[in-house]
């Protein structure tokens, strides 16, 4: 990563601490993993060793019951390339994700599962493919070692739903093996089970994205914490990013909008009924249109002030955290040039 990266400030700080920054940070959220974390962390340890890369692992342990977080501990005072971060309680993969992310010091990052189904040997290949001037490289599981009906088939139809909604075309937004430029990863927000959408997040954020076959293994240990009822909650996140990609700077332009529509056809009806009564002299207190032109009239009324809240609301989250607009890849002046 050369300096004249910028995004919203923050390459600037990591390459201030020179020496001690580890080339990469491999961040694996931890939940019940007991048997596998030895065979993982020596994993990690062997193939960035092989490639003479210089890392630190994140373990953050997702309040497991099962001795993971004691596991942690201790490894993490004998070896100085592993940092435990022990949550209070189970908050869920993306909130442990988040929190690796914050303590990752890495010019990259690269997160996997912990269950040893990501395969650490791929890590080397992600990187390169991120040196070649990507923000995020995407694995797929091409392979994928999970049983058909209750995992593949729910995926297959939520990758293709999120691709269609999102735009970016990569295969499986599943795979918890990514690797993704430090500054990206500061400048994206997680909440609820987003860590699925990072792709679609970090496209927001006008990130360059592709993907890269991965391995993908059985699980060996333990296991898994998701079932069938994930979907659910996958498809209400979906429906949350898919208004953020378009209207997170002008809701206004759909609420209003349609809000617009709304109440002028309302009004147009309105006065036709007026008319009715006022200019032909019928009744008109019977006649369904009133009741139309009532509904479109308080509806409008409602998509009208629900876009302007949702402009105060947009104007207060990107400003309350400094967020601006727009995210800058590159600032180039004769001096840099030179
Ligand atoms: N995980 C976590 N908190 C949770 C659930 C899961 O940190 O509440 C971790 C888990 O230990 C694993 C990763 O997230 O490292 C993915 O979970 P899992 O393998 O169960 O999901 P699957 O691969 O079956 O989709
Ligand atoms: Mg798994």
């Amino acid at each position: 990563m050369r300096s004249g990266l910028v995004s919203n400030g923050m390459a600037g700080q990591y390459e201030a601490i020179s020496s001690s920054v580890p080339s990469v940070s491999v961040v694996v959220p931890v939940r019940d993993e007991v048997e596998s974390l030895p065979h993982l962390l020596e994993a990690i340890a062997s193939t960035l060793n092989v490639s003479h890369l210089s890392y630190e692992i994140i373990c953050v342990d997702d309040g497991s019951t099962d001795g993971s977080a004691q596991l942690l501990k201790e490894q993490a005072q004998i070896r100085n390339d592993l940092k435990a971060v022990i949550l209070r309680r189970n908050y869920g993969q993306t909130a442990a994700m988040a929190a690796g992310f914050y303590y990752a010091r890495g010019k990259a990052v690269v997160t996997l599962d912990a269950d040893l189904q990501n395969d650490p040997a791929d890590i080397p290949m992600l990187l390169a493919k991120l040196e070649e001037g990507y923000d995020l490289v995407s694995g797929w599981r091409l392979n994928r070692q999970d049983a058909a009906l209750t995992r593949l088939l729910p995926s297959k139809i939520a990758n293709w739903l999120i691709r269609r909604i999102t735009s970016v075309d990569i295969h499986d937004y599943g795979c918890s093996l990514k690797a993704y430029r430090a500054e990206l990863v500061a400048d994206m927000n997680l909440y609820g089970e987003l860590h699925r959408f990072l792709p679609a997040l970090a496209y927001i954020e006008g990130a360059r994205i592709t993907e890269m076959p991965v391995r993908h293994h059985a699980r060996r240990f333990g296991r898994s914490k998701y079932g069938l009822s994930r979907t659910f909650r996958v498809v209400m996140d979906l429906l949350t990013i898919a208004f953020m990609k378009k209207f997170l700077t002008r809701p206004m332009h759909v609420f209003g909008l349609w809000g617009l529509i709304s109440i002028l056809s309302g009004g147009a009806i309105g006065i036709y009924l007026t008319w009715v009564k006022l200019a032909l002299g019928q009744d008109i207190g019977d006649r369904p249109l009133l009741i139309l032109a009532v509904l479109l009239l308080v509806t409008g009324v409602q998509l009208f002030c629900f876009g302007l809240l949702a402009e105060l609301l947009m104007r207060t989250y990107h400003e309350s955290q400094g967020r601006p607009i727009y995210r800058v890849r590159e600032v180039v002046t004769a001096k840099e040039v030179e």
